[in-house]
């Protein structure tokens, strides 16, 4: 927490909205909140978000396919377009005093008369023996990003969602074999990539098994399952699932669900007037670019109805 009577602000510094995030629905919350003549800042630790770890979107209306750091490039120049601030920095806390959100990073103090949340989500661990020991020595979160160092290898990807598959599937591109692992009896991916997985001979899936530790000695050599075979590997991808980035919300009283996520309604409103909160943080249950986008305008739309509804002046 941080004293807010004694900082001091630049009126520069003075917003009627600052969208906290740096992935499409930050970038999608802030092309409208722009184009609504709103004075907007985005704040993100990285531009981009979770979207840029994926080698393919075949998703996204309008683009029939790219990476996701192509995707998420486009996203830069349309808001470049648009002169959009973005400071890339990470949100430390957030206060409200009387109309206004206080919110402070490693280097700066910011004042907003509205936020919104679109912080995303953390890859989920597994939390077995060895995850963390061998984190970066075999243990990988991301295909894309370190899928090129197993070249001709044998990796195992531990999860059955679409995103498994579709790790799996890059994963072919430079490994001799990829074993997709999960506890489940069939995998729960987009039927179009789950065919492309059934077709493709390089990948084979061990259904109902879980991987109960990781051993290795200056990097990984095998997986223990829980039916106690070791079973011998070079890397294991882990795509379980994403744990939502909202602690710093929750301190200012944001409502969130059992699993964290931040509860919005429909115009993006969370229990906290003025705070907007959008995409993976939030509680959609479909968590795509596209649907984190539509919510992210929506929560742009909401902010400028709420602040022409409001007396406040700076
Ligand atoms: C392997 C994989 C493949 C996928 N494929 C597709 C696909 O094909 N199509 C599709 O539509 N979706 C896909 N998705 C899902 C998509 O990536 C997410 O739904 C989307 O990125 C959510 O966007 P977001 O902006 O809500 O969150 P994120 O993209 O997670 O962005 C949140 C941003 O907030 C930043 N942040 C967090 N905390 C703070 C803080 N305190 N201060 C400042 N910044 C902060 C983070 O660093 C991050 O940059 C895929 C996901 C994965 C993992």
């Amino acid at each position: 927490m941080f004293n807010i009577d004694s900082l001091e602000f630049d009126p520069e510094k003075v917003y009627d909205l600052i969208i906290l995030g740096g992935g499409p629905t930050a970038i999608g919350c802030g092309i409208y909140a722009a184009r609504f003549a709103m004075k907007i800042l985005i704040i993100g630790k990285v531009f981009g978000g979770l979207i840029t770890t994926t080698h393919i979107v075949e998703n996204y209306p309008g683009v029939t396919s790219i990476s996701g750091q192509g995707l998420m490039e486009m996203f830069r120049q349309h808001m470049e377009s648009l002169n959009i601030p973005f400071i890339s920095d990470e949100i430390q806390s957030i206060e409200k005093k009387e109309d206004y959100f206080f919110l402070k990073t490693f280097f700066q103090n910011f004042k907003a008369k509205t936020i919104c949340i679109a912080t995303g989500s953390e890859r989920k661990k597994l939390g077995i023996p060895g995850e963390q020991q061998f984190s970066g020595r075999g243990v990988s979160y991301c295909a894309t990003c370190d899928g090129p160092f197993f070249k001709d290898k044998i990796v195992g990807v531990i999860g059955g969602s679409d995103s498994a598959a579709k790790e799996a599937l890059f994963l072919t591109q430079h490994c001799k074999k990829v074993y997709i692992i999960y506890r489940g009896e069939e995998i729960r991916a987009e039927p179009i990539n789950k065919k492309r997985v059934l077709e493709n001979d390089k990948i084979e899936i061990i259904y109902n098994t879980n991987v109960i530790e990781i051993k290795g000695d200056h990097k990984i050599n095998s997986i223990i399952f829980d039916n106690g075979k070791e079973f011998k590997v070079d890397g294991v991808f882990i795509e379980i699932g994403s744990i939502p980035n909202s602690e710093i919300a929750k301190k200012i009283g944001v409502r969130t669900n059992n699993h964290g996520e931040i509860m919005i309604n429909r115009k993006s409103e969370t229990n906290i007037p003025g705070i907007y909160a959008a995409g993976d943080v939030a509680d959609a249950p479909y968590k795509q670019a596209i649907t984190g986008v539509s919510e992210g305008v929506i929560a742009a739309y909401s902010a400028f109805e709420y602040l022409k509804n409001q007396t406040i002046q700076y």
